[in-house]
């Protein structure tokens, strides 16, 4: 038995479609652009890319894209002065401040600096208590991701097992609201979860977000189950090349498993479609509008 592979590119293409649509209808009805700012503190080059990447698709989206470059060395009061001006500014609907930040500035305090209501990543503490109580935020992006993968895959997913490994604030947490609120049976697993081995091979839903390479391993997978692996790892090879991998064993994992997600080509792509997604349930929400349907 071999899995089907669950394409994250495909998905993404898709969403990034139908956003484009949402922002076509609400230029053309509203005059309304839904506008997306990203701040990036210092070079890190893997953000480097990711922010490239978030501002080509926001202006591929038909969305105002707006990029804030800030040294290394900025003051914490220097980026906060910069979140409240873009909480002010009625042209930007979403804010984005790309993590990690540098060691001197606390992430928590700029995160909790950005407007709930322009918080399109959602990790503001308001943003994780609306999806904890089931009121209406913003919804972080890669958990979203995931669930609209799941979804599209499974269908109904009520009563189902669904195992996650990791309970970081980003994705194993908001992960396990998503799949209560769709009815699974949720356990999250950590660093200090005995007999992990077991924990999976009850799971009929496996979503991988640890960061460790290869971590969960083929034969823990049970025959048919679904699996989302959302890490990312660079592993070297023996000639000395690195190579991206998942904290899934893919090669086994894909003899078990009933769909997976690859590494690259999964849930990275979906997490910036979902982030144009969320700016534009933003950007209705703040007008006061509907949201389009798509
Ligand atoms: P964190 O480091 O914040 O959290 C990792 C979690 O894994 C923690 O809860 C930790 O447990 C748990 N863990 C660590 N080691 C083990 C172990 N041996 N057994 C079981 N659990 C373990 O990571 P993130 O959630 O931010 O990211 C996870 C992965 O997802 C990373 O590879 C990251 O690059 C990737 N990622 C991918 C995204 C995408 O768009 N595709 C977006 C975001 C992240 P404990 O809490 O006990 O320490």
């Amino acid at each position: 038995m071999s899995a089907d592979v669950i394409d994250g590119k495909a998905f993404a293409a898709g969403l990034k479609q139908d956003v484009a649509r949402q922002v076509a209808v609400l230029k053309e009805k509203y005059d309304l652009t839904p506008g997306l700012a990203v701040v990036l503190v210092g070079e890190d080059p893997a953000s480097q890319i990711y922010v490239r990447n978030k501002n080509k698709s926001t202006k591929e989206s038909g969305m105002n894209g707006f990029e804030y470059r800030r040294d290394p060395d900025i003051s914490e009061a220097e980026l906060l002065g910069l979140v409240k001006k873009l909480n002010e500014d009625p042209l930007v609907h979403g804010i984005l401040v790309q993590l990690p930040l540098p060691g001197h500035i606390n992430e928590a305090a700029v995160i909790d600096a950005i407007s709930p209501a322009k918080d399109v990543d959602g990790f503001h503490v308001i943003n994780s208590g609306l999806l904890a109580t089931g009121g209406q935020g913003l919804v972080p992006c890669t958990p979203l991701g995931c669930v609209m993968m799941l979804k599209g895959r499974l269908g109904n997913m009520s009563g189902l097992n669904a195992v996650i490994v990791g309970r970081s604030n980003i994705v194993g947490k908001p992960m396990a609201q998503l799949l209560l609120n769709e009815n699974c049976t949720v356990t999250v697993a950590h660093s200090r979860t005995r007999n992990l081995d077991a924990v999976v091979r009850g799971a009929d839903i496996v979503v991988a977000a640890v960061g460790v390479a290869e971590l969960v391993k083929g034969s823990w997978i049970r025959d048919g189950a679904t699996v989302i692996d959302v890490g990312i790892n660079r592993i070297e090879k023996a000639d000395g090349k690195t190579r991206l991998v998942g904290d899934v064993e893919y090669a086994e994992a894909v003899k078990h498993a009933g769909a997976i997600t690859p590494v690259p080509g999964g849930v990275g792509p979906m997490t910036i479609a979902v982030l144009l997604k969320n700016t534009v349930t933003a950007a209705c929400r703040q007008a006061g509008v509907e949201e389009p349907e798509i």
